[in-house]
């Protein structure tokens, strides 16, 4: 099956009960057993037909073994997270999304885990920074929200050489531009909230794992922990991935019009993208992914010229989140970056003029005069 049609038909289609086309919502907490431990379903938190129809489609979309969902993305990190023990050291990206340098730093700290931050698009940093007690890396490519790009099969060589776990967070490219597993990924994370539900209006995590070990390791962690997606949270995210591909093609599209506006003015210091031909990381993206995808970030100079530009924009809403139907903008080092402290952010690129937008499916036209008038305000 080519993406598009697994879109359609992965996973579980439809209801063997009814002969329904989608698989309906099944709200429901427990189930009748015809005897003492004799039940196809135990209890929702163990396991619900909606939440596997999602999770099934969701693995098979990733080419992985099994798949798992839960409330949040940063759920879903959590649980992943909870493989590990204290005294264990793990490798991460250090432009993470805010949300998970914060799970790192000031909750997992506290149960002694250790964490390295390095540019993982740079393989040296990678290799030097294993330990004795390294156990895992964790990489996020694009990055967020400088679009920095690393080489997943580079980490998956080093990560097998010295028997690491290698976690991925696909988010920017989902399953449509981006197979980590097929890289050599042990573990996908998805924010769901993002591309894959796609509509601004649910919240959730997914977890892939590419063999039968993780996936009892992880279901045994999500039904301990109790992190779980409920049935029609479960149920939207199927409605909202059967679009993703049509979604990511047409957010592509505008996305490639806008940059080349972007490009095109003298009064904007640099615009980020992977798609642009001497962005750093533009050849290692095309050797693993299908798509650039819809983010684009871009320096106006200042804090005080970008929240301007901010006010001004009327098809971009100022919003936190991505990958909507809806054409969103930010201002990372005060919203989604607020927690990284300033010294570390500017270190890392992420200034104070720094604007990110997450392209949706408006008319491109429309979306960059908007653009053109807020940057053109006095
Ligand atoms: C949003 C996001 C998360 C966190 O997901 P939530 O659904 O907000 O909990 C993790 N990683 C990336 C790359 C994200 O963009």
């Amino acid at each position: 099956m080519k993406k598009k049609t697994q879109l359609i038909h992965g996973g579980i289609v439809g209801d063997k009960h009814t002969g329904a086309v989608t698989v309906p919502v099944y709200q429901v907490s427990t189930y009748k057993q015809d005897g003492v431990g004799n039940f196809a379903y135990e209890y929702s938190r163990t396991g619900n037909p909606t939440r596997e129809a999602l999770e099934s489609l969701i693995a098979d979309l990733e080419g992985g073994h099994a798949g798992f969902a839960f409330g949040s993305g940063m759920a879903a990190i959590s649980a992943v997270m909870s493989l590990f023990k204290s005294g264990d050291h793990i490798i991460l990206t250090d432009d993470v999304y805010g949300g998970t340098y914060r799970l790192m730093s000031k909750v997992l700290n506290r149960s002694n885990i250790e964490v390295t931050f390095v540019d993982t698009s740079n393989v040296e940093e990678v290799k030097n920074a294993i330990q004795e007690n390294t156990v895992a890396i964790y990489v996020e490519t694009p990055t967020n929200p400088l679009l920095k790009v690393t080489d997943l099969k580079e980490i998956s060589a080093i990560s097998k050489e010295n028997e690491l776990l290698f976690i991925v967070d696909n988010t920017f490219s989902t399953p449509y531009w981006q197979n980590p597993i097929e890289l050599g990924a042990d573990i996908i994370l998805h924010s769901a909230t993002k591309y894959l539900g796609g509509h601004s209006d649910v919240v959730a995590g997914l977890v892939v794992v590419n063999s039968q070990n993780l996936a009892e390791e992880v279901h045994f962690i999500q039904n301990s922990v109790g992190g779980i997606l409920g049935p029609h949270d479960s149920w939207l995210l199927m409605r909202g991935i059967k679009t993703l591909g049509l979604r990511m093609e047409q957010t592509e599209k505008t996305t490639k019009k806008i940059v080349e506006f972007l490009l095109s003015r003298d009064d904007i210091e640099t615009v980020y993208y992977p798609g642009i031909e001497n962005h750093p990381g533009h050849h290692t993206h095309l050797k693993q992914a299908t798509g650039f995808g819809g983010m684009i970030s871009f320096d106006v100079g200042s804090g005080e010229r970008a929240e301007k530009v901010l006010k001004e924009t009327k098809f971009f809403t100022l919003a936190e989140s991505l990958g909507a139907v809806e054409s969103l903008i930010s201002l990372p080092a005060k919203m989604t970056h607020a927690s990284i402290p300033r010294k570390r952010r500017i270190e890392l690129g992420i200034t104070d003029g720094l604007i990110r937008a997450s392209v949706g499916i408006e008319d491109a036209d429309d979306l960059i005069n908007d653009l053109k008038q807020a940057l053109d305000h006095k």
